[in-house]
């Protein structure tokens, strides 16, 4: 019987690891790459899976690092680009680095060797034709205007953003609750009853003109000057309102206004940096307002003068970008398929994860579960207690919709899965240190990860084809 064909859209690393996941199952795979017929402002070869700057897919190790953990994750699952990235890889101490010509031209030669795999290097310029009855979408953050155009056509205004404006999001327990207290601008109750909704962090006059100073002289990211990145009110980085004047902050985002310091209610805050819930399991914090093109060191460091942040441990730090994504969260169903067109699934960094190895995930989940829909054989999403069911858990219902462009583009951290308890004591008997619990805490959540993800792969495995 002759199965017909999956179409994958745009050959990047989603696009790449999605069509080969399809052909893998044993269904046939047409992957559309516009390069070089079109091109895009940041590509510069016709290969497939170009990376388009660093050449990192960052830290490796899946007993202290989420993006460790996915790798792991992935190579288990038979990923085309752990594989072509371990192959190609180049000395980066604990990080996995690679020889970025030698790995796309290792993708581009397995892809194109493979038999169910036909490649069209052709632009997709518009919604697929009827007749694709699944296609994966995977054009990234540099989609050609006619697709993403058609795209917003059927999402609608607002729910695919050109632009991401990246607020910083520091992990729960890494606040110091001493200092920082909860509570709701004028105690004001929100729809779930709650009054006491936001993180609170209070400055004296000294620690707001300090932190002012600080943000006007912090180096600042460039934009490509292809970006156009239009500055709208609303969505200004910090540093800009900070450049506008100095009271500017303390008139918007870190207005202290409505707000008591539970520690020290008769001292009047001159100014306040709330943190809003980002996530249901309450692990992730989003500093509120605080979008920013400062430097991710220069972050770090300016914003762990901020009192009750002294020791965050930031999830996610700002950006401001050209981008194209997806509000996913609203979108999207549990299997990444547009709930407005199930035909179309989308995968990659347009679902709102940002990074090499996020997308290529995405790409991973998205192939097989189109492959396993073509199959009669439906594939279940990976267990939230796995980095990949974490990341496809965020995107597709995990973040607490915060308004207007409340969702935006996110890494894998650990933020994004159950937390377990840490051991109290060493296997001697001795009591750990907090660092010690921290390194105890991520390799039980790694170790549980990959035995989960084994238990998935035994139970959804029954695509596996040779290759
Ligand atoms: C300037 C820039 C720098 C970045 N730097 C980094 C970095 O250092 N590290 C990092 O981890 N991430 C970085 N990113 C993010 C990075 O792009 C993504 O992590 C990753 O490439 C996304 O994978 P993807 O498959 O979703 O998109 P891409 O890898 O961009 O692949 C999308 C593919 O779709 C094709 N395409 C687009 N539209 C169409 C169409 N209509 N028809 C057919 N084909 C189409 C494109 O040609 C492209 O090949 C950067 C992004 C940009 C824009």
């Amino acid at each position: 019987m002759s199965i017909s064909p999956i179409h994958v859209i745009g050959g990047g690393l989603a696009g790449s690891e999605a069509a080969w996941q399809v052909a893998q199952a044993g269904v046939p795979v047409v992957l559309h790459e516009m390069r070089p017929v079109r091109g895009t402002d940041a590509h510069q070869t016709d290969r497939l899976a170009e990376l388009v700057c660093s050449n990192s897919f960052r830290a490796d190790d899946w007993e202290s690092s989420a993006v460790g953990l996915l790798h792991a994750e992935m190579r288990r699952c038979g990923s085309l680009i752990l594989a072509a990235g371990d192959a190609h890889q180049v000395p980066a101490g604990g990080a996995l680095a690679v020889d970025r010509d030698g790995f796309a031209a290792a993708v581009t030669a397995r892809i194109e060797a493979h038999p169910l795999v036909t490649i069209a290097r052709e632009e997709v310029a518009g919604l697929p034709p009827a007749d694709w009855d699944s296609v994966v979408v995977a054009t990234g953050p540099l989609t050609s205007p006619a697709l993403s155009e058609a795209i917003l056509a059927l999402t609608g205004e607002g729910e695919l953003s050109f632009f991401d404006a990246i607020a910083p999001i520091v992990l729960a327990d890494s606040i110091d609750m001493d200092v920082a207290w909860r509570q709701s601008r004028y105690d004001k109750e929100g729809p779930g009853g709650d009054a006491a909704a936001y993180i609170n962090c209070p400055m004296t006059k000294d620690q707001y003109e300090a932190f002012v100073d600080a943000l006007l002289a912090g180096p600042k990211a460039e934009f490509k000057a292809w970006e156009h990145v239009p500055y709208f009110d609303g969505c200004l980085p910090i540093e800009v309102m900070a450049e506008r004047g100095r009271e500017t902050l303390r008139h918007g985002p870190m207005k202290p206004v409505g707000l008591t310091n539970a520690h020290k209610p008769e001292e009047k805050a001159w100014a306040v940096v709330q943190l809003r819930q980002d996530n249901a399991l309450g692990t992730l914090w989003n500093m509120v307002g605080f979008q920013t093109k400062l430097k991710h060191g220069a972050q770090t460091e300016v914003f762990r003068t901020i009192p009750g942040l002294e020791k965050a441990v930031f999830a996610r730090l700002g950006g401001l970008h050209r981008n194209t994504f997806l509000n996913s969260p609203k979108l999207l169903d549990a299997s990444l398929r547009l709930k407005a067109d199930p035909r179309l699934r989308f995968a990659g960094q347009i679902t709102g994860v940002e990074g090499y190895v996020e997308s290529a995930a995405v790409g991973l989940l998205a192939g097989r579960f189109a492959a396993g829909e073509r199959l009669g054989r439906p594939c279940a999403a990976p267990p939230s207690t796995t980095a990949l069911g974490a990341l496809l858990g965020h995107i597709t219902g995990g973040h607490l919709d915060g308004g207007k462009g409340s969702f935006q583009p996110m890494n894998i951290n650990y933020g994004l899965l159950p937390a377990i308890a840490p051991p109290k004591r060493a296997d001697d008997g001795r009591r750990l240190g907090s660092k010690e619990k921290g390194r105890a805490k991520k390799r039980l959540v790694g170790e549980r990860a990959l035995a989960d993800i084994a238990a998935w792969l035994a139970g959804v495995d029954v695509l596996e084809a040779a290759e």
